[in-house]
C-alpha cells in the first residue's frame, strides 16, 4: 500500500511527464555533429540554423580553436580544484584582467556559468532582510539567485518603470538592488538603462545589469549596452556578462570595484564551492575577446542581417518585435502547440528553429525565437523568410 503522497516513483515521474505531453510543454533535445555553425548536421542532413546564441559566429572560428589547443599542452586540462584551494591559474587571472580592461572597470571575476555568477552575485551580496525589483522578463537565473538570496522578490512588468518606482516607494528593506537583463533574452528588447540609472539614483538603490546577450553585440567595440547607453561603473556598479553566447566560448564574469569583487570572493557560494573552469578555455577566451573587441565587421555584418530580416518580415506583413539593434528577433505565435508546428514545418523543409513555450516565456507568447549570428550570409536569410511565407 502506498500513500497518495508517496506514490511509487516511477509513476510519479510518467505522469509528469504525460501532462508535459498533453500540454504541448515536452522537452525533447537535437542531437548535431560537428561543429556549432549556421550549417548543422543532424542524422546526415544538413539544417540551417536560426537559434544559437553565437551571434558573431566565434564559437568554432579557426583562430579561438588554436588558442585553446596551443595551451592544452601548457595548461593540461582540468583546473584540478576550486579557485580558493589550488585551481586559480595564471590563464584565469589574465582573462580576469582582460575583461575588466575590456568593460572598463577596476576588476573581474570569473565564474562557470552565468547561472552561477547570477545566483553567487545575488545570494552573496543580499539576505533575508533585503529586497530585489526585477523586470518580469529577467532571465530565470537572475530568479533564481533572489530565490536563494533569501529575499523579497519584486517584479515589475516588462519596461515598466512607473510600476518599479511605486515598489521602490513602497517597499523598505535593509538594502535594496534593482538587476536587470541589459537585452532580455527571448525578446531581443533592451532595457530601458538610461531611466534605470536615474531612478537607483534618485531612491539611492544599487543596481545590476546582466548583459549576457549585449556584449560583443552593441556598441561600437562589442562593449554591450552600456557602450551602447554610454554609461559608465558608476551609473551601473555590478556587471554580468557571459562568455557562451557572443564571444563563443564558456563561462562567466562579474565585473566592478575591487571591493565589489574582494567581497564576492568571500561570500559567493557559486563562486567558492566549485571547481575553476578549464584553464584552456580562459585562453580561448581571451582571444576571442580580443577578435570581438577589433573586429567590427562581425558587428555590422550582424546588423545588416537583421535589417534585412526585419524588411523581409515587413513585407510579409509579419509583426516586427524586439529591437533592430539585436540579433534576437522572436516571431510570437502564442499557443505552445502553433509554436512547436510551425517549428517543426520548417524542419521538415531544413530549417532549425526551436519553439520556446512556457514557462521560459508567459502564458500565450509561445514564439520562434529567431536569431542572426555573423556567420550567416544574406542568402541564408532570404532562405528563412521564403520558407516563412510558405509555412504560415
Ligand atoms: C544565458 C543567460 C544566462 C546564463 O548564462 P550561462 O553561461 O549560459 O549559464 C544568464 N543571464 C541571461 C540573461 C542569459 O541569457
Amino acid at each position: 500500500m502506498y500513500s497518495p503522497q508517496n506514490m511509487p516513483l516511477e509513476h510519479y515521474l510518467n505522469s509528469i511527464l504525460a501532462q508535459r505531453k498533453a500540454d504541448g510543454l515536452y522537452r525533447t533535445r537535437q542531437t548535431h555533429q560537428g561543429q556549432q555553425s549556421p550549417s548543422l548536421q543532424i542524422d546526415g542532413k544538413t539544417y540551417l540554423s536560426f537559434c544559437s546564441n553565437d551571434y558573431l559566429g566565434l564559437a568554432a572560428y579557426p583562430e579561438i580553436i588554436r588558442a585553446l589547443s596551443n595551451s592544452a599542452d601548457m595548461h593540461g586540462v582540468g583546473s584540478g580544484a576550486a579557485h580558493l584551494v589550488n585551481g586559480h591559474n595564471s590563464a584565469h587571472h589574465a582573462l580576469e584582467q582582460a575583461l575588466a580592461e575590456y568593460t572598463k572597470r577596476p576588476r573581474a571575476l570569473l565564474f562557470s556559468t552565468g547561472y552561477m555568477a547570477n545566483m553567487g552575485v545575488l545570494s552573496g551580496l543580499l539576505g533575508r532582510d533585503d529586497a530585489i525589483f526585477m523586470d518580469k522578463l529577467n532571465h530565470a537565473s537572475l530568479v533564481d539567485g533572489a530565490l536563494l538570496a533569501r529575499s523579497k522578490l519584486l517584479r515589475y512588468p516588462h519596461g515598466d518603470m512607473e510600476v518599479l518606482e511605486q515598489l521602490l516607494k513602497t517597499t523598505p528593506a535593509r538594502h535594496r538592488l534593482i538587476v536587470t537583463d541589459g537585452v532580455f533574452s527571448m525578446d531581443g528588447t533592451l532595457a530601458p538603462l538610461p531611466e534605470l540609472v536615474e531612478i537607483a539614483r534618485r531612491h539611492k538603490v544599487w543596481l545590476m545589469v546582466d548583459d549576457a546577450h549585449g556584449l560583443g553585440v552593441l556598441g561600437h567595440h562589442g562593449r554591450g549596452c552600456l557602450e551602447h547607453f554610454q554609461l559608465d561603473e558608476q551609473d551601473v556598479p555590478i556587471l554580468m556578462g557571459t562568455l557562451g553566447k557572443a564571444f563563443g566560448v564558456f563561462g562567466a564574469f562579474v565585473a566592478g570595484s575591487d571591493s565589489l569583487i574582494e567581497t564576492l570572493i568571500q561570500t559567493a557560494r557559486s563562486y567558492i564551492y566549485t571547481t575553476a573552469l578549464p584553464p584552456v578555455l580562459a585562453e580561448a577566451t581571451r582571444t576571442s575577446l580580443q577578435l570581438a573587441d577589433k573586429e567590427t565587421w562581425r558587428r555590422e555584418k550582424l546588423r545588416a542581417l537583421v535589417s534585412q530580416f526585419r524588411a523581409g518580415l515587413q513585407a510579409l506583413d509579419l509583426p516586427l518585435t524586439g529591437s533592430p539593434l539585436t540579433p534576437i528577433q522572436p516571431l510570437i505565435l502564442g499557443t505552445a502547440q502553433r509554436a512547436t508546428q510551425l517549428s517543426e514545418a520548417l524542419y521538415t523543409r531544413g530549417i532549425l528553429v526551436t519553439a520556446i513555450r512556457p514557462p521560459t516565456v508567459p502564458q500565450g507568447t509561445a514564439r520562434l525565437r529567431i536569431t542572426l549570428s555573423a556567420a550567416h550570409d544574406p542568402g541564408q536569410v532570404d532562405t528563412l523568410l521564403y520558407h516563412l511565407k510558405e509555412c504560415l
